[in-house]
């Protein structure tokens, strides 16, 4: 009875038993995956801007504050910059907002690629752009200049090499601030004292 009956039955529950196991363990490690992946998606979102892939407001914000910390201490210069395309709607109203989209994309690129990983590059919201320096090796000048340089080459509007102009307002810690929102103030003031002395 037992190697007729009992033992393929034993043999039998076993399998279906270890089949089950092996589904739900796969199931759960599926599961597990695509929650971490979710919450990657979610971290993403939170910090980062979807459309240039750089750091969003909330993501410089933390960023800033933490470059800005040991430069209040020893008062070694920090800058922060606020650039704003010029005419930007000009370019959404004649090409379109997909076109506009790739505009953005690229200055990010262009900004991104102008300077080292020290430098803080952000997308602080519609097309205006936020980076901090907290380097020795750049002179005021030189960080507008080289913000503007990214603006030098022709952009591709739907094909047509058009040129795009920036407005520029720097900030320097701690003469112009301490405090990160001041100094942002300041630079938005800078900005737009840019503006007022005309786009390109
Ligand atoms: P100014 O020279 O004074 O900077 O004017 P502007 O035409 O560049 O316009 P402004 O900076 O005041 O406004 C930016 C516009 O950008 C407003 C909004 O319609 C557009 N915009 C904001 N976010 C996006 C985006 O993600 N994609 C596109 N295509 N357009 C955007
Ligand atoms: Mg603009």
């Amino acid at each position: 009875i037992l190697l007729q009956y009992v033992l393929p039955l034993f043999v039998i529950v076993t399998a279906i038993a270890a089949f089950l196991l092996v589904a739900t363990f796969r199931r759960m490690q599926k599961m597990t995956i695509s929650l971490i992946d979710k919450e990657r998606e979610a971290s993403f979102l939170a910090n980062f801007d979807p459309l240039s892939s750089l750091p969003n407001r909330r993501l410089f914000m933390q960023h800033f504050n933490k470059l800005l910390a040991p430069h209040l201490i020893d008062s070694n210069p920090a800058m922060v910059a606020f650039c704003d395309i010029d005419n930007f709607k000009t370019v959404n109203d004649t090409w379109g907002h997909e076109v506009g989209d790739v505009l953005i994309k690229t200055v990010a690129k262009r900004l991104r690629n102008g300077f080292p990983d020290s430098v803080l590059v952000s997308r602080f919201g519609g097309d205006e752009f936020a980076l901090v320096h907290a380097e020795k090796w750049l002179s005021v000048e030189d960080f507008g200049n080289r913000i503007q340089r990214a603006f030098a080459e022709p952009f591709d509007l739907a094909g047509k090499p058009s040129r795009i102009g920036v407005s520029v307002g720097i900030a320097i810690a701690p003469d112009h601030g301490r405090a990160s929102s001041e100094l942002l103030r300041n630079a938005d003031i800078g900005l737009y004292e840019a503006k007022d002395g005309g786009r390109a």
